[in-house]
């Protein structure tokens, strides 16, 4: 039986759960029921006892389910990019929510065709030693609200690729949009492999310190990143942390603005700024400054914002007023430290809905707040430099360090500049693309630990060597 959009919500939707809102018209998209600390518990016992007999399947058998449940993704992907766009708010279109229902079914397909297969280490007249790779047990996978679909199979599919089994917590913010793809995807998939459960800040602490999870694969803020650490510490869990970021794009005096300019945007505005690698503060040499920052401001000017159901936007409202909150803060002291509002900086606080419209801004120090803490917005401030030592200097002066770009006509001189940058992916001429055999994760701040292909299927193992 195909699926649809009523199908799907009728699945997963409780009358007396918590209503969960559009944030583009602050109408009802479904309710949901949240669940205890104990359900979480019995979860956790049934993916446990799923394991065994899940990790005894041969390679070739989990590949193919996992296929099977890449190719249920595809068959429901339109409602489920409809849900996705009305719980989060990003538009069906643009690299948004059509896109991101894409990339689960190609990220799904990549990480199960992946290999992880045992080496040898040592193999000489005395010894002969070889590493290999067991499933680590049960994965505790914890996401947030911004791409929610994504992340959770960037953190369940090579999980599951392994033979270990998943417990999911959704963002509370999100949780349809989980929910759905994993009834979706469950489908066709053994039972108790994949075990969501929707709950609160209790619910992620209680799965970060229970016993029977063996690890746990966490993208979301430093802070709850920081609680985490703690709160994993008694059980010497396995961790995977992908954390907040601030990047810091890089373009050199040699650009031509208008080739750079709509790569630029997108860098920085992906999925309305919501995005952990997006350019959230670009350098500009003041040679190029003033026609970079022209070019971009045509650029916005020609990106519709509004309701995600609607066919032409390609920029949604923020997902939640608290997001809303910081953006208006941030662009609010830029504005009162004499910084310049190219575009945007005035939110219709009568209107529905969490709009905050297509930001820039000029003439803006290093160390204003717009810069120097993470917006996760629509809002992106351009700042000049003229001498490139200090622009290295600045870029690195944060204690976050998860992306970061350099732009520039001479791919050589851009490799050099690139080597000096704290961030864990610099991008040459674009910034924040990710691909499923290209390692991804930052450094400082941003986290540890490295997801997608082969550095991602031993985050979700165990080393061990057999000598002898
Ligand atoms: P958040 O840290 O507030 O919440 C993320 C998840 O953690 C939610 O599911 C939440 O319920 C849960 N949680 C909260 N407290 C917890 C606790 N004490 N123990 C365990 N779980 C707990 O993050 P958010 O606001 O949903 O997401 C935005 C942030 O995520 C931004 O800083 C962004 O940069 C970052 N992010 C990073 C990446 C990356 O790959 N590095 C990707 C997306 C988002």
């Amino acid at each position: 039986m195909s699926v649809t959009y009523d199908s799907l919500l009728a699945d997963i939707t409780d009358p007396d759960g918590r209503e969960i809102t559009d944030p583009a018209t602050d109408e009802v998209v479904g309710k949901v029921r949240f669940q205890s600390v104990d359900e979480l518990d019995d979860a956790v016992a049934r993916a446990r006892a799923a394991q065994p007999a899940w990790a005894a399947r041969t390679d070739s058998e989990r590949v193919e389910l996992l296929m099977k449940a890449a190719d249920a993704i595809d068959a429901a992907a339109e409602p489920l990019a409809e849900l996705l766009s009305r719980e989060q708010g990003k538009p069906l279109n643009g690299p948004n929510a059509r896109f991101e229902l894409g990339g689960c079914s190609a990220w799904l397909r990549a990480t199960a065709a992946t290999e992880l297969p045992g080496q040898t280490v040592v193999d000489d007249d005395e010894t002969h030693a070889e590493l290999h790779y067991r499933p680590v047990g049960v994965v505790g996978a914890i996401g947030p609200w911004n791409w929610p679909m994504m992340i959770t199979i960037w953190q369940i599919a090579p999980a599951l690729r392994m033979g270990n089994t998943a417990v999911v917590k959704p963002s509370e913010f999100t949780p349809l949009s989980v929910l759905a793809l994993i009834t979706v995807m469950n489908s066709v998939l053994p039972a108790d492999l994949l075990i969501p459960v929707v709950g609160d800040r209790e619910v992620g602490a209680r799965l970060s310190s229970h016993p029977d999870i063996d690890k746990v694969m966490f993208t979301g803020s430093t802070k709850t990143g920081q609680a985490i650490i703690r709160s994993s510490a008694d059980t010497v869990k396995r961790l995977t942390l992908e954390l907040g970021g601030n990047d810091a794009g890089i373009v050199l005096p040699d650009v031509d603005p208008k080739a750079i300019a709509q790569d630029l945007f997108w860098g920085a505005f992906i999925n309305t700024g919501q995005t952990c690698a997006a350019m959230k503060r670009l350098y500009v040499h003041t040679d190029v400054y003033d026609q970079v920052c022209d070019a971009l401001l045509e650029v916005a000017g020609n990106m519709p914002m509004g309701r995600g159901l609607s066919e032409e936007n390609v920029l949604g409202p923020l997902q939640n007023r608290k997001q809303f909150d910081i953006v208006a803060r941030l662009v609010e002291a830029a504005k009162e430290s004499g910084a310049k509002i190219l575009t945007g900086g005035d939110p219709d606080t009568s209107a529905a809905g969490n709009f905050y419209p297509t930001t820039l801004v000029a003439d803006i120090d290093n160390d204003n707040p717009l810069v120097a803490e993470e917006q996760f917005g629509p809002a992106l401030p351009i700042i000049r430099y003229t001498d490139v030592d200090d622009v290295v200097k600045w870029a690195n002066g944060l204690d976050v360090g998860l992306g970061a770009s350099v732009w520039s006509s001479d791919r050589d001189r851009a490799r050099e500049v690139a080597a000096r940058l704290e961030a864990g992916t610099v991008w040459i001429n674009s910034h924040g693309g990710v691909h499923p055999m290209i390692p991804f994760g930052g450094v400082k701040k941003s986290g540890y630990g490295m997801e997608f292909g082969v550095e991602g299927l031993k985050g979700v193992s165990v080393p061990q060597v057999i000598n002898g």
